[in-house]
Parts: structure tokens; sequence; C-alpha cells
């Protein structure tokens, strides 16, 4: 038996071995048997926690460390959901949290059951020392990440982030420090015509061909801004197209989807305008013109203020833990921090023991080393913390 504040390695992988084998994949989600699970794991080494109801099924797990003040909370935040495990055969249990050397595999492993369970047993062993933090600490684990972000909706909805001033995400930077992260706007283009029968295509207006005219100039578009420290320049993917009812109709309509992915000082109006603007350019070639354009989901960029001192903190904490050098650097996906943070410029580090290129990968796995380490970090972090 371990002394009661010591960390026990084998006590915090058995953690995360179970938090893989409680399925959360998404859809349908299901994370309330996770929350449950750690509600109970938490009270038995007395921490409190509280298991949040969003939906049927669905929960929010949070706990909070009490610190001398309650006005500027730090927040540890991470989602409980994974996505499935895929069509392609896996050679370990995706729910097994098999250990084969220095890798323990499961859905979730990197993406981010792994991040999430340090953060847990960081707050446990937080308890066991007696330790009161300045600030409060509070752990924020998400439902409905992979999807639509629902647990941090309604996190964000009862008011959980109002006396929230810094934020650690513990999404997968493979040890690394991520300060920056991009913002997406997801776009839909519809270019409309008039059907005609096949045979006489010129009683008719072919929106597929208008649609080529709209990708070949958006095809061309180059951003005029200035690249982003951490994440370089905006882009945009033409990912998804749609029209016509039969070969033998001219088509009336057609639809076409685009991914952009923003950088801080962008947000989705800014997507939507490039679009506008190509479709007023091909009016003034071509009168009567018709096309629109919709938002369908946007994300906003995030970024830790330039030279805040939680980066350096962050550097600090893991150098020491880890005994590496840091990289510090911003990330291309993004993640529940844009809908937490809501626009605010709040200091946010992103640091996870989960590697991002395992992300949604069979046979994804996480370095055991670094997920001790991580739970060293979080608990240095919170240590350390002050604002
Ligand atoms: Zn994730």
């Amino acid at each position: 038996m371990n002394p009661m504040n010591e960390f026990d390695a084998a006590e915090s992988i058995e953690l995360l071995q179970a938090m893989i084998g409680i399925n959360t994949t998404n859809p349908p989600g299901n994370e309330s048997g996770l929350t449950k699970w750690l509600a109970a794991w938490l009270k038995e080494r007395g921490v409190e926690s509280e298991v949040v109801e969003i939906e049927s099924g669905r929960s929010n797990l949070v706990v909070t460390l009490r610190g001398k003040t309650s006005d500027r909370a730090l927040l540890y935040t991470g989602h409980l959901d994974t996505v499935p495990p895929g069509q392609q055969q896996w050679l370990h249990d995706p729910f097994g949290g098999e250990i084969v050397g220095d890798h323990l595999y499961g859905r979730g492993a990197s993406d981010m059951k792994s991040g999430l369970a340090a953060m847990l047993y960081s707050l446990v062993l937080l308890k066991r020392q007696g330790f009161v933090p300045e600030q409060d600490l509070i752990l924020l684990a998400t439902a409905g990440e992979e999807v639509n972000c629902l647990g941090a909706r309604a996190f964000v909805a009862a008011g959980g982030m109002k006396n929230v001033a810094a934020a650690v995400v513990g999404e997968p930077s493979n040890g690394d420090v991520i300060v920056a992260h991009k913002g997406a706007a997801w776009l839909e283009i519809t270019t409309r015509g008039s059907t005609a029968h096949g045979s006489m295509p010129h009683l008719g207006v072919n929106a597929i061909l208008r649609m080529n005219r709209m990708i070949t100039k958006l095809a061309a578009f180059s951003f005029a801004v200035q690249p982003n420290k951490w994440l370089g320049m905006p882009t945009l993917s033409i990912n998804r197209i749609a029209g016509g009812v039969a070969t033998n109709v001219v088509p009336d309509l057609c639809t076409c989807q685009v991914d952009f992915r923003l950088i801080p000082g962008q947000t989705a109006a800014d997507a939507q305008k490039v679009i506008e603007d190509i479709i007023l350019a091909l009016q003034d070639e071509e009168p009567g013109f018709a096309a629109e354009v919709k938002v369908m989901h946007a994300c906003d960029p995030v970024e830790c203020p330039e030279d805040h001192p939680a980066i350096g903190l962050a550097q600090a904490c893991v150098e020491e833990n880890a005994q590496l050098p840091v990289v510090v650097r911003g990330v291309n996906f993004y993640t529940d921090a844009s809908v937490l943070l809501q626009g605010k410029k709040l200091p946010v580090i992103f640091y996870g023991p989960g590697d991002d290129a395992q992300a949604h990968q069979p046979d994804e796995y996480v370095s055991v080393k670094k997920y001790l380490d991580a739970v060293r970090f979080y608990e240095t972090f919170a240590k350390r913390y002050t604002m």
C-alpha cells in the first residue's frame, strides 16, 4: 500500500484503462456511463464531483477544488467522448486498454481519455496532499466534443465560465505546449438555374455550370492577411458537391460545401464575405447569376495572449517533469475551447499526453511515460499557477 499522498503509477494507469473500457463512442456518446463511474471512483478517493445531465445518457462531470478565492478560477478541461473504432481492423481491442511496451492501446487513448485521466488523477493527488490553490481549480469533462460540443455549450449556458480566468485543455499535444488553434467555418454555397429537358439544354440554365464558375474562382482565391505566428495562413478546402436529378435533366440546383480554417482575427463572417464577393463578381459577368451562401457551422480560433506568463509556466512544468526541451506550437484542428472561451482572450494552454497524429486512427495508443508525465504536469501547473 502506498502512502496516501504518493503518486501511485499503477492506480493512475488503471484509471485510464477503466475509462477506455467504458464505451463513449459518439454518436451516440452515452457519456453518462463514464461520468457516473468517475464520480464513484473519485468519491472513493475523497473527491466530490457533480454529474450534470444534459439529455438522456449524456452528461458532463464537474469537479471543483476550492481555492482561497473563487472569482478567478483555473479551468482544466477535456472531452469524454471518442470517435468510433472505424471500419479498419484493429490488432488491439479498442476497449481493452492493452499495454505493450510503452504503448497503451484503445479508442480515446490519445484523443483524449489519457489527458482527462491525467487531469483527474492530478486532482486526486492535490486533494491527498491537502493542497489549497490560490484560486478555484475546476475540472470540466465534457460530453459530445466529437460531434457538436454539446457538453461545452451546456456548461457555458449554465454560467460555468463566469469565474474562469484561464484554461488548460488536455487535447493530444504529444507532450508539446500548444498555445493556439485554428477556427473553422463550414459554408454551403447554392447555385440556382432553371430546369429543362437534357435534349434541349439551351432552354434551361445549368446550376452545375454556374457552380463550376464559382469553384474556379474559389480555387484561385488567396487570403489577404498576415500569417499568424503559430498557425501560418488560413486555408479553404472544397470538400463536397451535389447537384442534378437525372442524366437527361438540366439541373436547377447545385450545392457545394467549403471548409475554411481561420486564424485569430478572422471570423465566419470573413469566410462568408469571401464567397459573397465572388458571387458579386460573377453577377457582374453574368446578370441574373443566382447563388447564395450560408454558414453551417463555425468555431472561433483560439490563441493564448502573446508572452502571457502561463506559456512560460507550462514550458517550465513540462521541462521539469519530462526532462526534455519543450516545443511550443499551434495546431490546425479546433477544440471545445472555441465554445468555452466565446471569443474572450483568456490565457489558454493545450497540453496532453496523446499524440495528435494518433487521433481517430486504428490501434490508437498513448505513451505510458507521456501519460505519467502529464499527471505530474497538471499537478505542478495547478500548484504554481496564480493570478
Ligand atoms: Zn479531442
